[in-house]
Parts: C-alpha cells; sequence; structure tokens
C-alpha cells in the first residue's frame, strides 16, 4: 500500500513574544520548551490562559505533536482536526497530494505568510519609545520619484526618521529587489530587506544572494529569537547571517536595528562583507611597502625590506621598478593628503617626477602610460599639466603595458585606481576613498 505523503507544517506565527517559529527552529528546542508551547497552545484552545499559534501558509490554528524518530522525540506543527484541508501544508487525511490545488492556493498563503509578518512586526515596532508612527501596505506618496510605493511597512521613529521593511519571498524577481532599491535611495529613506526561510549553509537561491550582496553580504531574518529578542529589549531585533569568504552564511547573531550601518544608498548593514575584508586585504599589502619605503636609501634595492615588500607581488619584476612603486606611493600619499616622496631626494612630487622623467633614459619614462592612467584617478590630477605634463610628452620611449609585469603588480597594490572592475563597485558601494577620487 502507498504511504500517504506526508506534508509538515514549515512554520507558525505565535502570539506575543514568541512570534514566527519554524519547523527547524521547534525540533532544535529542548522538550521544556517546546512542551512548555504546546501545554499553552493546548490550554488557550481550551479556553484557559495560553497562546495561539497559526500555520504560516493558511492562517489555520495548529498544535504541537511529536512522534519519535530514530528513539528521539521530535515536535512538530499540526492542524486542529478541521482546519483547512486545503493547506498545502496539511497532512491529514487528503485524499490525494493534489498538486494543482496547492499551486491556486499559493498567491492565498503567502498573502497569510505575509500578513503575519507585517503584523508581528508592527508589534515590534511599536514597543520602542521612540515610536511615532507605521503603516502596513499603504501607499507612500512620493517625494522624489515620479511613483509612489506600498512599502509592507513604513515605520517613523523619533530621532532615527521614516524607514521601510520589505518581506522578501522566494519568488520576488531581481528588477522587482533592484526597483525598490532605486526608489528608497532617491526618497533617501532606508530600507530593510528581510528574507524568509533561509538558514546556514551556501544553498541560497541567487534572489535571496542578490539581497545579501546589496545589504553587504549580510541577510536578516525575523525568527523566533529575533523576536524574543525585540520584545525583551523594547526595540526592533533582527537574526543576522553573515556570509563569509565562500559564499555561505554563518549563522545568525541578534543585532539591533537601530545599531546598523546606515549607508549613503540606505541599504543597512551589520558587517560589511563585501568591500571592508578586501579593503583591509589591500591595506595589509601595502603597509609591508609603506614599512619597507620609510626605511629606503632610495637606492638599495637589495634591502630586506624592500625584497619582503616585493615578494608579496603576483609576478617578478625588474628591481629598478622598485622606484617606479616608491613613486606611486608617493603619489597616493600626496592625493592622501600626506605628502612624502619615498622615491627620491626631491623636496616634492612634482621635483621627483620630472627629475626622474629628464630624457628616455629617466628612471620613470618606461612608465609615463601608467603614471597617467593613476594620476587621473586620484585627487593629484592636478599633476597632469604644467611641467609635470611636458615631461611626460617628451618621452618617447617604449612604455609598459597592461599586460606587463609592472602594471600588473600596481593593479594588485593600488586597485582602487588601476583596476577598471574594483574600482567600479567601490564607487557602486559609495566606497571609493576619497584620494581616488579626482577632484
Ligand atoms: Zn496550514
Amino acid at each position: 500500500m502507498a504511504r500517504k505523503p506526508t506534508r509538515i507544517i514549515e512554520g507558525a506565527m505565535f502570539d506575543g513574544e514568541i512570534g514566527p517559529v519554524s519547523a527547524q527552529e521547534l525540533i532544535a528546542m529542548p522538550e521544556s520548551q517546546w512542551g512548555l508551547f504546546r501545554d499553552r497552545i493546548t490550554d488557550r484552545h481550551n479556553g484557559g490562559e495560553g497562546v495561539e499559534a497559526r500555520c504560516l501558509m493558511c492562517g489555520t490554528p495548529v498544535f504541537i505533536q511529536s512522534k519519535v524518530n530514530n528513539q528521539e522525540r521530535l515536535p512538530y506543527f499540526a492542524h486542529y482536526r478541521g482546519g483547512d484541508v486545503n493547506c498545502p501544508w496539511y497532512n491529514g487525511k487528503t485524499k490525494d497530494p493534489e498538486q494543482l490545488r496547492a499551486v491556486q492556493y499559493h498567491g492565498q498563503q503567502e498573502s497569510f505568510f505575509h500578513r503575519a509578518m507585517c503584523e508581528k512586526l508592527a508589534e515590534v515596532v511599536q514597543l520602542d519609545e521612540r515610536y511615532r508612527k507605521h503603516r502596513i501596505d499603504k501607499y507612500l506618496p512620493p517625494k522624489q520619484n515620479d511613483n509612489g510605493r506600498f512599502p509592507d511597512i513604513y515605520v517613523e521613529w523619533e530621532g532615527i526618521g521614516p524607514f521601510v521593511i520589505e518581506f522578501q519571498l522566494s519568488h520576488t524577481f531581481q528588477t522587482e529587489i533592484s526597483k525598490r532599491c532605486i526608489h528608497y535611495e532617491r526618497e533617501g529613506i532606508p530600507l530593510i530587506w528581510i528574507l524568509s526561510g533561509i538558514a546556514p549553509g551556501s544553498n541560497i537561491p541567487q534572489n535571496f544572494r542578490d539581497v545579501i550582496r546589496r545589504h553587504r553580504g549580510n541577510a536578516f531574518v525575523f525568527d523566533h529569537k529575533a523576536s524574543m529578542a525585540s520584545f525583551a529589549n523594547k526595540t526592533l531585533m533582527l537574526s543576522c547571517l553573515q556570509m563569509d569568504e565562500l559564499g555561505e552564511l554563518q549563522p545568525p547573531v541578534i543585532v539591533r536595528f537601530d545599531k546598523l550601518f546606515f549607508p549613503w544608498n540606505k541599504l543597512p548593514y551589520f558587517k560589511d562583507r563585501v568591500i571592508a575584508p578586501r579593503l583591509r586585504l589591500i591595506r595589509n599589502t601595502r603597509k609591508v611597502w609603506f614599512d619597507a619605503f620609510k626605511h629606503w636609501d632610495k637606492k638599495n634595492y637589495s634591502d630586506n625590506m624592500i625584497q619582503n615588500a616585493l615578494s608579496t607581488l603576483p609576478h617578478e619584476i625588474p628591481c629598478t621598478a622598485v622606484t617606479m612603486i616608491a613613486a606611486v606611493f608617493s603619489i597616493v600619499a600626496e592625493a592622501n593628503g600626506k605628502p612624502e616622496n619615498f622615491a627620491s631626494g626631491h623636496e616634492n612630487v612634482k621635483g621627483m617626477l620630472n627629475g626622474y622623467l629628464m630624457n628616455n633614459n629617466g628612471r620613470l619614462a618606461p612608465y609615463v602610460n601608467l603614471l597617467t592612467s593613476l594620476i587621473r584617478n586620484t585627487k593629484t590630477s592636478g599633476l597632469l599639466s604644467g611641467s609635470v605634463k611636458s615631461h611626460f610628452d617628451r618621452i618617447t620611449r617604449e612604455q609598459a603595458t597592461e599586460e606587463s609585469a609592472e602594471w600588473k603588480a600596481l593593479k594588485v597594490l593600488i586597485p582602487e585606481v588601476l583596476d577598471p572592475l574594483f574600482r567600479q563597485e567601490l564607487i557602486y558601494y559609495g566606497e571609493l576613498p576619497n584620494w581616488a577620487n579626482p577632484e
């Protein structure tokens, strides 16, 4: 005899602080806790004090049952008898699975889940003493855009200003995500996407990854733990899963909404897992060179620290190119408002460049194109006029190209300026350093 298909109720929404509890969260609880939930649900159902929990799919009341699996007693949600037999999560005496019916149900089930989450979040944002007002799914007239939007939840807190919460469901399309991000960025209203149904690990659908990336590698979730923490602290708190270097989500930590970073594009993050780790790596590599140049006599290429610095590069470069790197570091220091000449005894960068570009045999003569590309994209772009420009123009010898080891080395050392893709990313995230921004 064929076994009837067993469906599991993947989550339930509880009254008050308990909030949404997923099937996984329930199973992870000790029996003392899920047993208490079970008792309180039953008490309430029998007319006493307790809590109510509703199936996140169909919205009808559920209770907690248990079954023994491998000698372990595991809790799961079940619909009450007479609950919605059309619920795709219904595991009672349905005649057949009826895939089709489940599909037809889809629009409706998501709207229950969606409404339950919106109402829970609305309850939570009102716990905060700075609360002024909120709207669920109400038209928000535009200030900067042609059209308004219907944010899932719009909130105003004293001192924090307005912010918008959107729930991302598995079928939210990339274009919709993009449109909403652009809209709220223009309106100057912080926007936080709350994801549902994600767990640590790497198996995350692309449209979720898109939102996580926009939040700098942070996935925000409103789960049972976040709900409990929000009620305990009387403010909006979220579970935050951070993406590691391999693109896998780490187990969640609980974060306060008002302690997140709110960058210019209004998509907040807890820790920048996208740009910050790469900038840190670049700074660390660069520090080896800065330290070496600080003690360098500007001639001795076999200096230990210079040799050590050379080992940070992906390709071997001619030792005389060290002077060019020192010149580039001097240009960057100048652009950063901390002028220092690492390459020569000249008084300033201009003198140094002119000194090394006297003719085709000058030490910087093979790097005019490289230096031009570099300087053009920094605060020192003004150097590309006057005496330096006329020296550049006089050089006729063959130039190092982007394929040369020297250019590749500089691309690793100063990618903010010389790696066009990385530069674009920095601009996109609003993280282009000031010194790499031409005047
Ligand atoms: Zn249901």
